[in-house]
């Protein structure tokens, strides 16, 4: 098994929290409303996972890291979801989150979307995760169905009992600030709980516009990256439309534990996903998110040597 360390987040109230992002998101958005509602039921379209929320003792899990991909992959960093459950101390979790494919299992590398409700002893996992990888044929986005748990590399992940209940709706039309709609989030809480972190995971749609999204090339580097300019010369970016369904993965400040604060992969229904960086629209973009405060981190096989590369 691998190394495990578990942190506990601050925890705010789902009124405190929306009060916060409201007023934060003002600075960064046209139009910005955050309100506490009832999980939308995620079973249906557009998102079609296989339960109906995000609630019940919420978790984020960092596994592996950047340093396992560059400056030069490392095979043999191979994890399983249904394991991540059991490590997490949740088995059955409901997982949602960014990662990479396993290689061993495609034969390439690829970008993984996790969607899935992992194993117990009484049920079988049903998975609804998609890998985006580059199309031998013509180059492009190859989205398909992922029916594995096994995945390599890295993921940051939230983890639920996948159960409806209260959480954070955030809509925000016309980007006015620099920054991603994520990197916003996390500036907000950052700024407002500080050294104590928070850590929040869910899932949310870019309904209107288009956004700068990424796959890695079906082959590793055969020479070391070493750095951001080396890594985005070898990454394949793409302009996609939405709507797209992204999993955004959180943590307002690292508390020592080598972290990737923050990560997002989303999918369509139209054939295209990858790794989200930031709408190219900002004045037709809309966003519509649902998010939940994580109570629990879980530090997953921390990579022995690390740098900051790659981490965007
Ligand atoms: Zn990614």
């Amino acid at each position: 098994m691998a190394k495990v360390e578990k942190f506990a987040f601050h925890v705010p109230s789902l009124e405190e929290l929306a009060g916060v992002l409201q007023k934060g998101l003002k600075e960064n958005f046209a139009d910005a409303l955050v309100s506490v509602v009832d999980c939308p039921d995620l079973t249906q379209e557009p998102f079609t996972f296989p339960v109906k929320g995000i609630c019940g003792k919420p978790r984020i899990a960092d596994v592996g890291g950047v340093p396992h991909l560059l400056p030069l992959v490392q095979k043999d960093k191979v994890y399983d979801l249904n394991t991540v459950a059991k490590e997490i101390e949740l088995p059955g979790a409901f997982i949602l989150g960014a990662g990479a494919a396993s290689s061993r299992i495609l034969g390439v590398n690829a970008e993984l979307i996790p969607i899935a409700q992992t194993e117990t002893e009484q049920k079988h996992a049903v998975n609804a995760s998609y890998t985006a990888r580059i199309n031998p044929t013509d180059g492009g986005c190859l989205l398909e169905k992922y029916k594995y748990s096994g995945f390599g590399l890295l993921a940051n992940l939230f983890a639920s009992q996948g159960q409806p209940g209260k959480v954070i709706e955030v809509k925000a039309n016309g980007r006015t600030g620099q920054h991603n709609f994520i990197t916003c989030l996390r500036h907000i809480l950052e700024k407002h709980y500080g050294d104590k972190p928070v850590g929040m995971g869910g899932t949310f749609l870019i309904q209107k516009g288009k956004a700068k999204m990424h796959i890695m090339p079906p082959e590793f580097s055969a020479c070391p990256l070493n750095t951001d300019e080396e890594v985005n010369n070898w990454l394949k970016f793409f302009e996609m439309k939405a709507p797209l369904v992204c999993q955004p993965v959180i943590v307002s400040r690292d508390p020592g534990f080598d972290l990737r604060l923050e990560h997002t992969h989303g999918f369509s229904h139209y054939g295209e996903g990858g790794h989200y960086h930031n709408d190219t629209t900002p004045d037709s973009v809309e966003y519509l998110g649902y998010f939940m405060p994580a109570e629990l981190l879980f530090r997953i096989d921390r990579p022995k040597e690390t740098h900051l590369i790659g981490r965007d």
